[in-house]
């Protein structure tokens, strides 16, 4: 577990409205949407960044992204949808507990999100 905001809200710590959850993660709907549809996917184990998972972490990153999959078809956004990973201030990660943010519902237009 982290230190950090997705540490508490797996605790418990700061209630939460858990969209899926299983063994080894959760996902919540983004406070800050950028589009209709913006779920994040949050490991259980507190990885700051994805550059620090590892080969153990092989199963786990994986199973991400089938959630992440599962979460889109499940929102309506199955057939256009984007995963994204913020990876180090740098890239705009503000939460250094690893997620994947599921973005869809919107126009996408030159590899941006329109509108
Ligand atoms: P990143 O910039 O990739 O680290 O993404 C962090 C995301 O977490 C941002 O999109 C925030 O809007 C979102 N966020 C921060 N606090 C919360 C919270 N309490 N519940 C849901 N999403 C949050």
């Amino acid at each position: 577990m982290s230190d950090t905001i997705f540490g508490k809200i797996i605790s418990g710590d700061i209630p939460s409205e858990f969209l899926y959850e299983d063994e080894y993660c959760i996902a919540i709907n983004d406070i800050n949407p950028q589009a209709p549809v913006h779920v994040l996917v949050i490991p259980k184990q507190g990885i700051p960044r994805l550059v620090d998972a590892g080969a153990d972490d092989q199963a786990l990153l994986g199973h991400l992204m089938l959630v992440a999959g599962n979460i889109a078809r499940e929102q309506g956004v199955g057939d256009a949808f984007r995963l994204v990973v913020n990876n180090g201030a740098g890239a705009g990660q503000t939460v250094f507990h690893l997620h994947l943010h599921v973005i869809g519902g919107a126009e996408f237009a030159e590899g941006r999100m329109a509108g």
